[in-house]
C-alpha cells in the first residue's frame, strides 16, 4: 500500500496553521509537508517539514509533488472576499490558477485526494436567504465569490471527465483564536473577541442585524477531515458541500460576549463589506453533507463564545 503523504498549500493562514496541526496528529508530523508564500507560522514551527512555495509557480509545485512523493492535496491558498473586491482581477487570476495547477498535476500524477474549499460566496442576492439549498439559484455578485463558483465547476469537471477525488466544502465564516483571519468579509466575528477582551468596546463593519452562517473553527477542521476520510462511494456532490454550524447577527454575538464581560458595547460602522454580506445567506441548508458522510456540529453560539473568550 502507498503511504500516505501530504502536501498543505497556503498552511500558514487561518485555516491551514489548525489543519496543519490536526493532520500532523493523524498521519504523522513528517508525512504533512506545510507550504505557504509567508514565513513559517509560529504555531508551525518545530512540528513538521516545511517548504516556501509559490503555488503560482506550476513547475515548482510539480517538482515539490513529484520529489516528496505526495500522495493527497489541500489547496487552501486564496484572495478572500473583502481583499478580492479591492483587486478584482488579482483574485480571480490567483484563485482560479492555484486550482487548475492543483487538479492538473492531480491529474497527471494519480495524486489520490484534493482537497480544495469553497465558500458561502457562491451565493448571491436571488439564491433564497434563509437555508439556502444545496442546489439553487447561484449567482455569485463578488469576484471572490464568482471564482468559487467556476471553482466548484472545474473541481466537478475533473473528477467526472478525469476522475480526480476532489472534494470540497463551501465553508460558513471561521471563527478561531489560533491563527488570525485572512481579509474575509464575516471577520468581525473573530476581532470582537479580542476588542472585547483588550478594550471592552467594538465598532462593527456590519449592520447590527446582519445575519451570518458562521462555524467556529474545531467544527471546521473536523468537517474538513471527516469529509476526505470518508468513502468514496458516499460523496455524491464533487462540486462543493454546504456546511453548517450556527447563524448570528453582529447584535447577537454582542448580547452573548455581554454574559462575559458586562461593561462590553458596540457600535455600528458598516463599509463596503456590508454590501457582500448583504448578498450571501443568512442561514443554510447542509442536509446533504449530513446524510451523505454524517456531518454534525458541535458548537453553537454559546459554546464558542465561551471557548474564545477562554483561549484569546
Ligand atoms: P488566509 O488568507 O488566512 O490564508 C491563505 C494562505 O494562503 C495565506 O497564508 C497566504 O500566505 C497563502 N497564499 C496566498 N497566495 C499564495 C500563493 N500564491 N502560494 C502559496 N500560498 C499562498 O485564508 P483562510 O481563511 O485560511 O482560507 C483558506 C481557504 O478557505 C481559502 O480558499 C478560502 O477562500 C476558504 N474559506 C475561508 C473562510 C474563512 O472564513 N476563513 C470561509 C470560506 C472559505
Amino acid at each position: 500500500m502507498k503511504k500516505d503523504k501530504i502536501l498543505v498549500i497556503g498552511a500558514c493562514g487561518q485555516i491551514g496553521v489548525e489543519l496543519t496541526l490536526a493532520l500532523r496528529k493523524m498521519y504523522g508530523d513528517a508525512n504533512v509537508l506545510a507550504s505557504d508564500l509567508r514565513e513559517e507560522h509560529e504555531l508551525l514551527k518545530g512540528t513538521g517539514p516545511y517548504v516556501s512555495l509559490d503555488v503560482m509557480n506550476k513547475e515548482m509545485l510539480h517538482v515539490l509533488v513529484i520529489r516528496h512523493n505526495i500522495t493527497q492535496i489541500y489547496l487552501l491558498a486564496a484572495i478572500l472576499s473583502a481583499t478580492g473586491e479591492k483587486n478584482p482581477l488579482l483574485a480571480w487570476h490567483i484563485n482560479m490558477q492555484s486550482l487548475l495547477n492543483v487538479l492538473d498535476i492531480a491529474k497527471e500524477e494519480n495524486i489520490d485526494k484534493v482537497y480544495w474549499p469553497s465558500s458561502i460566496a457562491v451565493f448571491g442576492p436571488n439564491s433564497p436567504m434563509q437555508d439556502t439549498p444545496q442546489h439553487t439559484i447561484i449567482e455569485p455578485t463578488t469576484i471572490y465569490g464568482i471564482s468559487k463558483f467556476a471553482g466548484e465547476r472545474w473541481c466537478e469537471y475533473y473528477n467526472h471527465r478525469y476522475g480526480v477525488d476532489v472534494r470540497s466544502l463551501r465553508y460558513p465564516g471561521l471563527i478561531s483564536y489560533k491563527s488570525a483571519p485572512g481579509g474575509g468579509t464575516t471577520d468581525y466575528a473573530v476581532e470582537i473577541f479580542h476588542e472585547a477582551k483588550e478594550h471592552k468596546t467594538y465598532t462593527s463593519f456590519l449592520s447590527e442585524n446582519t445575519y451570518l452562517p458562521m462555524m467556529y473553527m474545531p467544527d471546521a477542521i473536523r468537517a474538513t477531515i471527516e469529509l476526505m476520510e470518508a468513502d468514496a462511494s458516499r460523496i455524491s456532490v464533487r462540486s462543493a458541500y454546504n456546511l453548517s454550524g450556527m447563524s448570528f447577527s453582529p447584535k447577537e454575538i454582542a448580547a452573548e460576549i455581554k454574559k462575559h464581560i458586562p461593561e462590553f458595547t458596540i457600535s455600528y460602522e458598516p463599509d463596503y463589506r456590508q454590501q457582500i454580506a448583504d448578498g450571501w445567506p443568512n442561514s443554510m441548508d447542509d442536509g446533504q453533507a449530513r446524510a451523505d458522510w454524517g456531518w454534525k456540529h458541535e458548537y453553537d453560539l454559546e459554546k464558542m463564545t465561551a471557548d474564545m473568550l477562554k483561549n484569546i
